[in-house]
């Protein structure tokens, strides 16, 4: 046992070594892969550096009154929803300048497609990505109780989306009923839910949706989380493992300070988001 620790600490040198040879007295870059270590259990790891400004970035970042998104959490694949005909198919547009990260853009267009093979259709879409001059313009018009300041909205993210019907209210509509029911299937969340808001710190929502992406939104309806609550949940448990619609994830939480090597497990795919207060969540798969 002894002999294996020492083996894999030289290996960790051997590494920090290799990384100074290669970038200088600087910070490893992004997404640089050292070398391969090998855990108590003989389960080989890649180290993968993973930079400062990680913690702002990905599908899992908390933003709210406390958490403001940083320039670099802004999704850089955003697109004007009206010109992009084959994603808007079988819902509506409250109006032509609706923005929207394309990745969600995507999956939103799954799902609605889901939705109508069960009859219900008339889904509206009012507001997606906002820039911050948007945002203070809201903030202006509707006040602090209805608005948030620019830079402490999901919508400036790219990442959320407010969903309504165009035959009723959100709270009474199918529409509404069936993405409470079955958004988590598809990555969304109902982010600011019911009986929640003393931990959201906003009222129901029954149009705001956020995307997470899988496996993440299935365990938080599964456990019946806020997005607050489950990136705590994580940082408790530091890794957990679930099978979710028939695979097994892995998903673990590393604090990030400065420049900080991961482990990831060898030969898996795996998909890295910050939770924009302290680290990063790494969730790998098979
Ligand atoms: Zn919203």
């Amino acid at each position: 046992m002894k002999k294996r620790f020492f083996c894999m600490v030289l290996v960790v040198l051997l590494g920090w070594e290799a990384l100074h040879q290669m970038n200088g007295a600087g910070a490893p870059a992004d997404g640089l892969q050292i070398v391969q270590v090998m855990n108590g259990e003989g389960k080989r790891s890649d180290l993968t550096a993973v930079s400062a400004n990680r913690v702002h970035q990905g599908n899992l970042l908390l933003v709210n009154n406390d958490y403001p998104v940083h320039p670099e959490g802004i999704t850089t694949d955003i697109i004007s929803l009206a010109e992009h005909g084959e994603l808007t198919g079988g819902y509506t547009l409250l109006d032509t300048g609706i923005q929207l990260s394309k990745k969600v853009a995507l999956q939103f267009s799954k799902m609605v497609e889901a939705a109508g093979e069960e009859g219900v259709s008339q889904f509206l879409i009012s507001s997606g990505y906002r820039e911050l001059e948007e945002q203070q313009q809201l903030y202006e018009q509707k006040g602090a109780d209805y608005a948030l300041p620019p830079g402490y909205s999901e919508h400036n993210l790219g990442l959320s989306l407010d969903i309504g019907s165009s035959q009723m209210e959100m709270s009474r509509a199918p529409e509404g009923r069936w993405l409470a029911a079955n958004a988590w299937e598809y990555g969304f969340i109902l982010r600011y839910p019911k009986d929640k808001s003393d931990i959201t710190g906003i009222q129901y929502e029954p149009w705001h949706f956020r995307y997470v992406g899988l496996p993440h939104s299935i365990i938080m309806r599964d456990k019946q989380y806020t997005l607050e609550e489950y990136l705590d949940y994580l940082k408790q448990q530091q890794s957990i493992s679930v099978k979710v619609k028939g695979i097994i994830y892995q998903i673990s939480y590393f604090p990030v300070n400065g420049s900080t090597f991961i482990p990831i497990p060898a030969g898996q795919q795996y998909d890295i988001s910050g939770n924009n207060m302290d680290g990063v969540i790494v969730t790998t798969h098979p």
